[in-house]
């Protein structure tokens, strides 16, 4: 009887280290633990000792003992070996990853039980606008006191007042009590036959129980909800568990909305927005096995369900799935390596799929399911290019004025109308017209953003804020600060000065920060209480309003320099999303792309509609270039505060790179965002064959070479951003 057992402790700093199991304690592979450390308690993970080997063997007799093992069901072998594959694959510390699927310490603590509420029903006798909007918008839900003054945008008072007349009571929950379950035939729709016939291959899919990924490509409002919806309803009533991902937490609540509509109750969301108990009660659901529908964000996808049988991620072309920071892992290819090791199906959905996902396609390895038109009525939108060179805007102005009179025409006919610019702020660069001097971020390579709702000049990297000076720092003469091109506040004030009596909103993340804001949004459009969005990315994708007839692409060409591999394939995607919002319903859609290249290929392929020709093209340049997913990349970023210390070690880097066929080392040189948070950054890009185990080489090589405290070395399997 073995009493040893190996731990991945949660700091990423340490390799596997051994302990004693003492007599009465029961330790399995998986099992969540309490080891000591130095005068410390830390958790930990016990593993199979044959997978994960320890350089520093300890005998028997210097072990030490296990404090205890946390009551929670062992994390199962299909996520650890998914914890391993992520580790290994994104070369990150096991620790590292673990502690992404421990999320929630207190889910490992006991039971304990708090007091929510809910209505009642009873109307109050004095119903102010504030207890009104309190009650609507709280409905069904019960929460904390908090939590619903959160959803219902009051403050607790107003929640606190409705406890006092019985509008709203107390119930005492024990914290871990059960989710509803999803109703798969609560209101199922009426599908059409492309539909159907897509639905049924999914269900059968969910039925067999084994690994599987499909594309589900189908246009912008063809129904891919509804039809993934289908094998959802599959796998409840197989009693399995789903996982749903989403790219952005602003989709969470008009999804949430839409599985209640088709299943008689909300799924558990897992998002950063959370509170502490929240996330402890989807913790322990998800690994009990109750929770059985999780729709979530990235970090959803290393939760310890109990048996999952269908993982859906939905607009799976989108980079938000990649992650920056931490272990750099890509959620949309994390999750097709889940349900490999679960053995389950995976649907990954996009009207603009990834060039990635269509070349496994092509390859056979993922199956793809179409659907090819409009649900219903809706047909697809018009879509010209406005050629800015030869039918420019007013002086000082950025909207065409054929984008002008079709907006005209839309407000006439009371239809709403989106303008899309991916950009924060007023204008992305102030400078003084006087001296020239420009304003830059203090700790990044970057420009300041003017930002006129807040008067503040922000940096979109950092988060550094100051206030807009009066003065010049520089030459120090008065107002005689420029905004230099357009940020959506800045063509907001625009429609204000065309359209005066126009009701305007700006969708970006300054003004939709949270589930709850997206939430108002969705509901002023619905109630037509807007006439013209003007937003960021955050509106290209996911939303559905009926009376949006009109698209305008105030800056096509924005997203294509920079030099990004992807350029031209993001801005495809982007462009046809957006687009995608116009003419949901049974009014005709019209696009207007504002460009000064009309003739280049993406801005074609665009106005044609013809998708297979663009990918078709950019898919041989990838090829020829040997980029992904011909070739691949990895990025070694180097930082410090300190410049010259970041430098050295990219060097000493660079030095030690080793002479592989079929590999290239670029650089080092200093990466595009030079200094980013304070810290100086190089960068040497790897460029490696496909079929080359390029983390391996990295491994060994990076083993060779020593470095400072102070230096940080991150590698980046498979980048998306090349700042
Ligand atoms: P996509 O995700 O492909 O853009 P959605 O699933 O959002 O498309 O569907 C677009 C709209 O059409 C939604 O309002 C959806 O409810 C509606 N819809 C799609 N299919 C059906 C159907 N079979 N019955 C009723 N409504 C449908
Ligand atoms: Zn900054």
């Amino acid at each position: 009887m073995s009493s040893r057992a190996r731990v991945l402790v949660l700091n990423s700093a340490l390799g596997p280290l051994d302990y004693r199991v003492p007599h009465g304690m029961t330790v399995e592979p998986g099992s969540v633990v309490v080891a000591p450390l130095g005068p410390r308690q830390l958790l930990g993970v016990a593993w199979e000792a044959e997978r994960m080997p320890s350089d520093a063997e300890v005998g028997d007799n210097r072990l030490r003992n296990l404090l205890a093992v946390a009551d929670v069901p062992p994390l199962r072998a299909p996520l650890r070996r998914l914890i391993e594959w992520t580790a290994d694959y994104y070369l990150a510390p096991p620790a590292a990853v673990v502690r992404m699927a421990l999320s929630s310490t207190a889910a490992l603590e006991g039971g304990r039980s708090v007091v929510e509420y809910r209505a009642t029903g009873t109307v109050p006798d004095r119903l102010t606008a504030q207890r009104e909007q309190a009650l609507e918008r709280i409905g069904d839900r019960q929460g904390l006191i908090r939590e619903l003054a959160q959803i219902a945008d009051v403050s607790d008072a107003v929640i606190r007042g409705l406890v006092k007349v019985g509008a709203i009571e107390g119930v005492a929950v024990d914290i871990d009590s059960p989710y509803p379950v999803p109703d798969p035939d609560h209101a199922p729709p009426t599908l059409s036959d492309d539909q159907r016939a897509a639905a049924a291959t999914l269900v059968a899919d969910v039925d067999a129980a084994a690994f599987r990924p499909t594309l589900l490509d189908g246009v912008t409002g063809s129904g891919k909800t509804e039809v993934y919806f289908e094998a959802v309803a599959a796998a409840i009533r197989a009693g399995k568990q789903v996982l749903v991902l989403l790219p952005e937490i602003a989709l969470t609540e008009p999804f949430l909305k839409r599985f209640h509509d088709r299943f008689g109750c909300e799924p558990v969301a897992w998002h950063s927005g959370l509170r502490a108990t929240q996330r402890r009660r989807a913790w322990r659901a998800i690994a009990g096995g109750e929770a059985r529908v999780t729709v979530g964000a990235r970090s959803a996808l290393f939760l310890p369900y109990a048996n999952l049988g269908l993982i859906v991620v939905d607009e799976a072309h989108e980079t938000s799935f990649k992650q920056e920071d931490g272990v750099h892992y890509h959620a949309r290819d994390v999750a097709v390596m889940r349900g490999l090791f679960e053995g389950c199906p995976v649907i990954l959905a996009s009207a603009t799929p990834a060039i990635e996902t269509r070349h496994q396609v092509a390859l056979g390895k993922y199956a793809e399911v179409k659907l090819p038109g409009r649900f219903g009525v809706a047909q697809m939108p018009t879509i010209e290019a406005i050629d800015l060179i030869a039918e420019p805007p007013e002086h000082g102005r950025w909207i065409s004025p054929r984008l002008v009179k079709a907006m005209e025409e839309a407000l006439a006919r009371r239809e709403q109308s989106l303008l899309f610019l991916n950009r924060r702020g007023y204008a992305p660069l102030t400078l003084c017209r006087t001296c020239g001097h420009r304003f830059q971020c203090p700790n990044c390579t970057a420009w300041m953003v003017e930002h006129r709702l807040t008067r503040r000049l922000a940096c979109h990297h950092c988060g550094h804020i100051e206030p807009v000076p009066r003065l010049c720092p520089e030459c120090q003469n008065e107002d005689t600060l420029v905004a230099c091109g357009p940020g959506v506040e800045r063509i907001a004030d625009e429609v204000a000065a065309l359209f005066p009596e126009a009701r305007t909103a700006v969708v970006t993340s300054d003004t939709i920060w949270s589930p709850a804001k997206a939430a108002e949004f969705v509901a002023r459009m619905e109630a037509g209480d807007i006439d013209i969005v003007v937003g960021t990315q955050l509106v290209t994708k996911g939303y559905h309003f009926p009376n949006l007839t009109l698209v305008g692409v105030i800056d096509a060409d924005l997203g294509l320099d920079g030099g990004d591999l992807r350029a031209a394939e993001r801005t495809f995607q982007q462009i046809r999303q957006v687009s995608g919002r116009a003419g949901r319903g049974a009014k005709p859609g019209h696009v207007f792309i504002q460009t000064h290249s009309p003739k280049a290929q993406v801005m074609q392929a665009l106005v044609t509609g013809d998708a297979d020709a663009f990918y078709a093209a950019e898919t041989e340049a990838r090829e020829e270039a040997g980029a992904p997913p011909f070739g691949r990349y990895a990025a070694i970023i180097v930082s410090s505060e300190e410049q010259g210390a970041a430098h050295d070690t990219a060097r000493a880097i660079g030095r030690a790179a080793p002479r592989v066929d079929g590999m290239e080392v670029y650089g080092p040189a200093p990466a595009p965002l030079a200094m980013l948070r304070g810290r100086h950054r190089f960068r040497l890009l790897v460029h490696a064959r496909r079929a080359l185990d390029v983390q391996d080489v990295i491994r060994d090589w990076l083993g060779t070479v020593e470095w400072p405290a102070k230096v940080r070395v991150a590698v980046d399997v498979d980048p998306y951003s090349f700042l």
